[in-house]
């Protein structure tokens, strides 16, 4: 079959590798319709995730059809449509007991983490991938829900709405900000009115995205980077700052915006994943009673979500802005990686 191969920083390639079998009485293989990039594999490129080694695929998010399930699979069938979640969980170790997936003890990668598909073992970049713990880490697709509604569930739409909407603790008439407007702050900010949010604000460097993101739910937005980007927030709130200011960029001035936002014990709720050291002003938060929150996505909420999708009341289907072949996997990756000029949200890619 033909794959994305990482081949060290900075390299990839679209090539023929050996089809994924049954390892495991518990794997299942899918033959992958639909699969997308996110913002992790690029960080994978640029050599930010050393635990990726030379002659991986990538790829944690994707639907398609299963071809084979090994012996101890009950719960699916070949041919059986499915969502592939990027956290895989065996779904009897004590952690996937309380839903906290996102750090399955189950031995596969042993990691002690869910996510391993594109990071610890070949992902969903792919024609075909062999699926761990299939009965737990894979979602039966209704016929009324699209391929790329699908791909929006495996990883974006969960991560948005339990790491920042959740554990942000958005509750009826909340103000809640979003500080990043990519896929994943899109999600929370069109997950956080599932909760009653009164207002919703998306704060980007980018117009476009700012623009895009009122699609999803934002009520107002502010462009941040400018000189009155604080203030506007205030503005929008009755002065006293933020209810819940979410994270979805993963650079320490975005995470200190966020606590310049929140307004006295109001809550931080940090999605992003940081790659650098992050100053935490204990010194002058402390007084402030403020919740802080922050983690990996457990993606135990995707039944849910996709009854939501299924019922038209989140329009994931909009984060797709463009759509490429399996042969043109390159190209995507350069659109994805140029999004500001490109105005890329998700790229759907597609047998
Ligand atoms: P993205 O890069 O597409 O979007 C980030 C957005 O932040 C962009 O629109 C960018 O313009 C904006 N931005 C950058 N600097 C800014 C600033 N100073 N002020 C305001 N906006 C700014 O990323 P994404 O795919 O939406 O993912 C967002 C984050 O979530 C990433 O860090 C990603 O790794 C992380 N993530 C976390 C989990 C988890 O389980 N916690 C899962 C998936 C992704
Ligand atoms: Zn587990």
């Amino acid at each position: 079959m033909k794959a994305l191969v990482y081949g060290g920083p900075g390299i990839k390639s679209w090539t023929d590798v050996p089809d994924p079998v049954i390892q495991n009485p518990t794997d299942a293989i899918v033959r992958l319709d639909t699969t997308t990039i996110c913002g992790t594999d690029l960080h994978i490129l640029k050599g930010d995730v050393p635990a990726v080694t030379k002659g991986r695929i990538l790829g944690h998010e994707g639907v398609g059809k299963i071809t084979a399930v090994g012996s101890s699979v009950t719960n699916f069938k070949v041919g059986d449509r499915v969502i592939i979640s990027c956290i895989k969980s065996c779904g009897s170790c004590s952690n996937c007991k309380i839903g906290l997936y996102s750090h399955c003890l189950g031995e596969e990668g042993a990691s002690g983490m869910g996510w391993i598909l594109g990071h610890l073992i070949d992902g969903t970049q792919a024609e075909f991938v062999r699926v761990p713990y299939a009965e737990n880490s894979l979602y039966k697709l209704p016929v009324s829900v699209t391929d790329e509604e699908g791909v929006m569930l495996s990883d974006i739409f969960p991560t948005g709405f339990e790491i920042g909407v959740q554990y942000g603790g958005v509750k009826p008439g909340d103000v809640v900000a979003v500080i990043g407007a990519g896929p994943v702050g899109i999600a929370a900010i069109a997950t956080a009115g599932l909760y009653g949010a009164a207002k919703i604000i998306a704060i980007d460097l980018d117009a476009n995205r700012l623009e895009k993101s009122r699609e999803f739910g934002a009520t107002d937005t502010v462009l941040s980077g400018t000189a009155t980007w604080k203030k506007d927030v205030f503005a929008l709130t009755d002065g006293a700052g933020v209810d819940v200011a979410i994270e979805a960029v993963g650079v320490p001035t975005t995470f200190s915006m966020a606590t310049e936002i929140v307004r006295p014990g109001g809550h931080v709720a940090n999605v992003g994943v940081h790659g650098k050291e992050v100053p935490l002003h204990l010194e002058s938060l402390w007084i402030q009673n403020i919740f802080l929150s922050m983690g990996l996505v457990n993606t135990n909420t995707t039944p849910m979500l996709l009854k939501l999708i299924e019922g038209k009341k989140l329009p994931a289907q909009k984060l797709v802005t463009h759509r490429f072949n399996f042969d043109q996997f390159l190209e995507a990756y350069d659109t994805f990686s140029r999004a500001a000029e490109t105005k890329a949200l998700k790229v759907a890619i597609a047998r």
